[in-house]
């Protein structure tokens, strides 16, 4: 048992000063004040004078395994580390594969997600890669859905993208007829997340599939949203019509400037500026997936790897450099994702959450505690868990 005094709750909503009872990895408490005799034993008591505590970060779309590989074999990225979720606060991740469907399997996603929750994280999988037909574990979306407890869906499959299996409007409508299916009957989201290249054709397919109005918006996640200025704007479109945006963290310079690439933190202002409801945008950071750069003819100039620290990071720059109130840009990386990928006990501090929590500094914002299923990580910025093979 863990109780956290006087601490400033964002549920990410404002909740004023409260003390917080975590006991077997939920959250068993939460009022103003909790009067629990303090020689109780197994309780520890964490002063949180002075910090913020809000839900601990859902980065929906990280490749846990690693990815890539644009530029030949060398340039395959490497695996994610527990030690990175942990100093990104991030305490729930979505693995998934990416352009790499072939050198990195189904297996070995679904054992590495399984390695992070013995290390002490939610993990959960999409499953499939860029490709369509989609490449399962059990041989079919339903199946993997079904019966797979950490896959919540199919992804991230490319779409209008010169890396893409350039699939039909009807093949991605089947990818999500299936999902969806399976979705239902298992309790899941059955979310299908969709890479968005940079083709002219951007959110095409995807509203063709829309307009004959037998699948929800709600059923995808288009990702990579703020890539351009022409497909942050259709996004803005689609989003007022009742489509998801999941803008990626993970940048470097040279998207912003070769490409006009539109941060996570600008594109969240930007969009609650143009009246997109809060709740249809999330962030996911592209952790550990390759960020190549092409040149106009098609050729890889430059290649670079995705960090799941992006995901807070641009969050804070929403709130300190672009003036979003801290609720609402925490929102993006919690309750949204939460609601979204059906996680009805993640991304809120309620009684009866898990008890995952991340607790803040009030000027920084510097991520300084992370506690997941009631167990501290780190704490006042030191690690106490680290990946089993990660160097002490
Ligand atoms: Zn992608």
């Amino acid at each position: 048992m863990l109780l956290i005094r006087h601490v400033s709750v964002f549920s990410p909503t404002p909740c004023g000063e409260m003390d917080l009872l975590l006991a077997g990895g939920r959250i068993e408490a939460m009022a103003p004040r909790l009067d629990l005799p303090a020689n109780l034993p197994g309780l520890e008591i964490l002063d949180g004078t002075g910090k913020i505590a809000v839900p601990g970060f859902i980065d929906n779309h990280v490749h846990i395994l690693g990815a890539g590989g644009e530029g030949g074999f060398r340039t395959r990225t490497p695996e994610l580390q527990l030690s990175e979720l942990i100093k990104g606060g991030i305490t729930t991740v979505v693995g998934c594969r990416g352009t790499d469907g072939f050198c990195r399997g189904m297996p070995d996603l679904l054992a590495k997600a399984k390695a992070l929750r013995e290390e002490g994280v939610t993990a959960l999988i999409l499953t499939g890669s860029y490709q369509v037909p989609v490449r399962t574990l059990t041989g079919s979306i339903e199946q993997d859905i079904l019966w797979i407890q950490e896959c919540i869906g199919v992804g991230e499959v490319a779409m209008s993208d010169h890396r893409s299996s350039q699939p039909e409007t009807q093949d991605l409508a089947r990818v999500a007829a299936s999902a969806r299916l399976a979705g239902m009957l298992s309790g899941k989201a059955g979310l299908v997340n969709l890479h968005l290249g940079d083709s002219p054709a951007m959110l095409r397919p995807l509203r063709e599939i829309l307009d004959r109005g037998e699948i929800p918006p709600s059923q995808f996640l288009p990702t990579h949203m703020g890539r351009n200025p022409e497909l942050f704007q259709a996004g803005l479109e689609y989003a007022k019509t009742g489509g998801f945006l999941d803008f990626t963290t993970s940048s470097v310079p040279l998207f912003v400037e070769k490409y006009g690439e539109i941060q996570a933190a600008d594109a969240l202002a930007e969009c609650l500026a143009r009246g997109v409801p809060l709740e249809r945008i999330t962030f996911s950071s592209d952790g550990h997936g390759s960020l190549p750069a092409f040149d106009g003819s098609g050729r890889l100039v430059a290649l670079q790897v995705g960090r799941v620290t992006s995901l807070f990071a641009e969050v804070r720059q929403a709130v300190r450099q672009r003036g979003v109130p801290l609720e609402h840009a925490l929102a993006v990386i919690t309750s949204n994702p939460a609601r979204l990928l059906a996680l009805p006990r993640k991304g809120q501090l309620q009684v009866g959450a898990d008890a995952d929590v991340v607790l803040l500094t009030p000027e920084s914002l510097a991520i300084e505690t992370v506690i997941s299923a009631g167990k501290v990580l780190m704490q006042e910025g030191i690690l106490h868990n680290r990946g089993t093979f990660e160097e002490g």
